[in-house]
């Protein structure tokens, strides 16, 4: 049985790219300097792979920013903003692309990001012109692969698939027709082929979209693409991979391909093993995704090889290879550099490096005779070890926990009064105006705030002085707070770091690593937390910082936390139980703080759930069940509040399309929402769906230095109190501002006030 990887992490151990990256931006890395340090990084992350036992190392995985902006540059699809007259994409162009530029050259946009499937990953979203051609005008991967075998490495070169490029793509954010693309990009792709064949013995194409819902007029364009695709493969082998989801329901596009190998997802669906393996063609291989490439959990080798077992009786064993479920692209590298973790908990774990090895040890364990030589077998059994000792282990259960989740009663998730009854309530206890002004919770988080906050963790500052510093800050923010007019204010978050992070630390259930790093785009790393045990809350979180706040001024105070579906998706979650029983766990913890913020006075709090819409699944029809415990858990956990407590929510993004439903019935008293760049568009969905209760649309981008003007703003909540009912509509920001300056802050501020005062001043 072969083993192969589908990519491995691009940032290094120590984030080496990003800094160079960083460095390479701000003009102090040469070109040359950073293409040194990449072929390094990649020298390096294919010796770890074979190393670890990985027969066929990836190429093409790596990327200076996104892969799928790399399959763009390769096929020469740049939008005609960029000017750009054809031929390669040199590494600026290719940087303005994901960059955007702002220069002599004139003022770009970048390409749109957006989430990879149902991972933290972002991808920049190639962009197509009905009229659009392609042709073979990049090299990279072709020179990556000459590397790796001039290194001596046998080496599968992987990219996204035609169908996964064409229907990530956009077309100036308008429907347009993928499939008549096809045909036009084919050649191009079978050209790539035929090249990579003279160095690759192995060709893996990505289309994820099969776990997706599919068109059905994609179905016989996909199956001759594929044909021609593996022609043009020649000698290479071409592998057709599946991540992130099931095919179960997309069978017809792959029976009896003739490809080399299909790869499956088994640790997001093992019941399709069955499926895939029976429609397999005689000359086909079924790549078994066994070692889930997402979690930093150790695969469980009992069960993954009962797998394996099951799939060499439908094909035998020479038609098996084995793999991780995806590219470790979303795991961190190497466990060995975990110093602080808990030991036993530790033991739990598998990075990138270690999870090539449980590859490794699953094809020699499947092998004939393979379980009985002394290092497997020695493997096998510290894996059970592990295993046992997490089953077992009395950090994983909490009793208390677990009985509360059982005692939870229908009635704790409904607020005790309707929105109607709510609303009133609340007006004459907040006393607001019409378009209440209020900010989403974060103001700038200076040098001097990152700086002290790091003296605290690094114990150069003891608690009562890192106390008084925060107080300080807040103050400071509460006071500008009321100089700006504002009505509803906020403490302003100089304690957080990362509102998933922060209360991670103050539950049980939770650990950190040092080094766990995972790529979230280009540059950006995200370290997420990881829940090990049963969620609970040891005591108050937040109520001491708003209470203090709000001691200092007579306008309310928002309290702030992280939603429960949030604080799940940005997270590395325990893979013992279902994800939604953790969440129900996370959403009873934050209810005892809603509880305790209401009991000390405070008379908003704030519940954001940007995370809501990220963990849905990959089919539609799949989304209104996953929705709807994601509602049922933020229900859970602000529905303890009384009705004159108002409860705001917050979601960073405009893409609301069929999730308003799922929204209103979050039941929340007020959303703010992301909707300044798209000029209030997200509300006509808000409208549509005849959303009830009050709405906030950002009229400030925070992403950008540019200041928006009075004018501008009023505008934007014109347009606002256009489609929803001004008594329900509030002026905010599009997000937290904790990555502008005080200046661009208060000038932002002081022009949304003005907004708002005016557009009230004409209703
Ligand atoms: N309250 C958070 C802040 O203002 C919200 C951040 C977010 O939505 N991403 O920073
Ligand atoms: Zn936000």
């Amino acid at each position: 049985m072969l083993t192969h990887s589908l990519g491995f992490p691009r940032m290094g151990l120590a984030r080496e790219l990003k800094t160079a990256l960083e460095g390479f931006f701000a003009g102090t890395v040469t070109p040359h300097a950073l293409q040194g340090l990449a072929a390094q990084l990649r020298l390096r992350h294919w010796t770890a792979q074979r190393d670890a036992g990985i027969d066929l190392v990836p190429v093409g995985d790596f990327s200076f920013y996104d892969h799928m902006l790399d399959t763009a540059a390769l096929f020469g699809v740049v939008p005609g903003r960029y000017n750009h007259a054809g031929g390669p994409v040199e590494l600026d162009l290719y940087c303005r692309m994901a960059r955007g530029g702002q220069d002599a050259r004139g003022d770009v946009t970048a390409l749109e990001m957006t989430k990879w499937f149902d991972t933290n990953y972002h991808y920049l979203v190639p962009e197509f012109t009905p009229e659009q051609t392609f042709a073979l005008t990049g090299d990279a991967i072709l020179q990556q692969a000459a590397e790796a075998r001039a290194a001596g490495f046998a080496a599968k070169a992987v990219l996204p698939g035609p169908a996964t490029f064409l229907m990530l793509g956009s077309c100036a954010g308008q429907p347009f027709d993928r499939l008549a693309l096809l045909p036009k990009l084919l050649p191009a792709y079978c050209d790539l082929l035929a090249r990579l064949a003279a160095t690759c013995p192995w060709i893996e194409l990505d289309e994820p979209v099969l776990g997706q819902d599919l068109p059905t007029g994609l179905l016989l364009p996909f199956r001759r693409a594929y044909a021609a695709l593996a022609e043009a493969a020649g000698p290479a082998r071409l592998m057709l991979a599946a991540p992130f989801g099931s095919i179960a329901h997309n069978l017809a596009f792959t029976q009896g391909l003739p490809v080399a190998a299909l790869h499956v997802d088994l640790v997001r669906d093992p019941t399709q093993l069955a499926l895939a393996a029976k429609g397999l063609a005689p000359q086909t291989a079924l790549s078994l995704g066994l070692v889930d490439g997402r979690n930093i959990w150790r695969v469980d080798a009992a069960a993954a090889l009962a797998r394996i077992e099951l799939a060499a009786s439908h094909l035998g064993p020479d038609r098996l290879m084995i793999a991780p479920s995806c590219s470790l692209l979303h795991c961190p590298v190497d466990l060995d550099a975990e110093t602080g973790l808990d030991p036993e908990i530790r033991s739990w774990m598998a990075f990138a490096v270690q999870k090539c090895r449980e590859v490794r040890l699953l094809a020699d364990a499947a092998a004939p005779g393979g379980a009985d030589r002394p290092e497997v077998a020695a493997a096998l059994a510290e894996n059970r070890a592990a295993w046992e000792s997490r089953r077992k282990s009395p950090r994983l259960a909490n009793p208390a926990v677990r009985g509360r989740v059982a005692d939870i009663s229908v009635d704790m998730f409904h607020r005790p009064a309707p929105y109607a009854v709510r609303a009133g309530q609340q007006r004459a206890a907040l006393h607001l105006p019409l378009l209440p002004t209020t900010t989403i919770g974060s103001f700038p988080q200076t040098p001097e705030i990152r700086q002290t906050r790091r003296r605290f963790r690094q114990g150069q500052l003891d608690a009562s002085a890192y106390e008084a510093f925060l107080k300080t800050s807040v103050a400071d923010a509460i006071a500008r707070q009321e100089a700006l007019g504002l009505d509803v204010l906020v403490h302003g978050e100089p304690e957080r770091n990362d509102m998933v992070e922060f209360f991670g630390e103050m539950l049980d259930g939770f650990c950190f690593t040092r080094n766990g790093w995972v790529q979230s785009y280009g540059t950006r790393c995200v370290k997420p937390p990881v829940i090990y045990g049963d969620v609970s809350r040891p005591g108050p979180m937040t109520v001491a910082m708003a209470v203090y706040a709000q001691s200092l001024t007579p306008k309310p105070v928002k309290g702030m936390l992280t939603g429960p579906s949030t604080i799940l998706a940005w997270s590395f979650v325990r893979d013992d139980q279902p994800r939604e029983v953790t969440r129900r766990q996370i959403a009873l913890a934050l209810r005892d703080e809603v509880a305790d913020l209401e009991a000390a006075g405070i008379r908003a709090i704030q519940i954001d759930e940007p995370g809501l819409r990220e963990g849905l699944p990959l089919r539609r029809r799949d989304w209104e069940t996953a929705l709807a415990l994601a509602v049922d858990d933020f229900r859970l956990t602000a529905a303890v509040a009384r009705a004159k407590t108002q409860i705001h929510t917050h979601m960073c993004y405009a893409d609301f399309g069929d999730i308003v439903p799922a929204i209103a019935a979050m039941d929340a008293d007020v959303i703010s929402i992301e909707a300044s760049r798209s000029r209030m568009e997200p509300l006509a969905a808000f409208a549509r769906d005849g959303y009830p209760n009050e709405i906030g649309p950002g009229l400030y981008d925070i992403h950008s230095p540019r200041l928006p003007s009075v004018a501008e703003m009023a505008d934007l909540l014109r347009r606002a109190a256009a489609v929803i009912d001004p008594s329900r509509l509030w002026a905010n920001p599009d997000c937290g501002l904790k990555t502008r300056t005080w200046d661009e802050v208060t000038a932002a501020l002081a022009n949304l006030v003005q907004a708002a005062r005016r557009v009230r001043a004409e209703l």
